[in-house]
């Protein structure tokens, strides 16, 4: 079994998608170590995006992660990362395949409801930057 990195996004949260998510989430055999609602600053944003400082749309994705609360979570799977990331879809919700959480609850490229680390590595360093041992059950 293997972890990874969720994240429910300030839009999700914002428009009260968070159970709904939730749900999907538990009801395709992850299970949930560890999760928290964190509201960002705008530090802590730049911080945990630090890979796309140099993008154009790393302010817009900086402001917005620090614009309302988040929840953040460690997803415990078989292939979690691989797994999660099929779950999420596209980065693009217009791209993203039918039944995936972006695809359903994602309104635009920036805004897309959900997080997922890209790698075993990002994974780790991801969940390190929100939760400490103690933490992951
Ligand atoms: P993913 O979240 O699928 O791993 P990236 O790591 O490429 O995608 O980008 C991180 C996040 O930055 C995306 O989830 C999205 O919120 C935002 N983003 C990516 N590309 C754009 C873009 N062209 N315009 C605005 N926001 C973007
Ligand atoms: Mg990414």
């Amino acid at each position: 079994m293997n972890l990874t990195l969720g994240i429910i996004k300030p839009d999700a949260v914002s428009k009260g998608l968070t159970g709904k998510i939730l749900d999907r989430i538990l009801s395709e055999g992850f299970q949930i170590r560890a999760m928290k609602l964190v509201h960002l600053t705008k530090k802590q944003a730049e911080g945990f995006y630090a890979v796309h400082k140099d993008k154009g749309f790393f302010e817009e994705l900086t402001n917005f992660m620090s614009s309302a609360p988040c929840v953040v979570m460690v997803l415990e799977k078989e292939n979690a990362v691989e797994e999660w990331r099929k779950l999420m879809g596209a980065t693009n919700p217009a791209e993203a395949a039918e039944g995936t959480l972006r695809k359903q609850f994602g309104s635009s490229i920036g805004e897309n409801a959900v997080h997922g680390s890209d790698s075993k590595e990002n994974a780790e360093i991801e969940i390190a930057y929100f939760f400490n041992k103690l933490e992951l059950v």
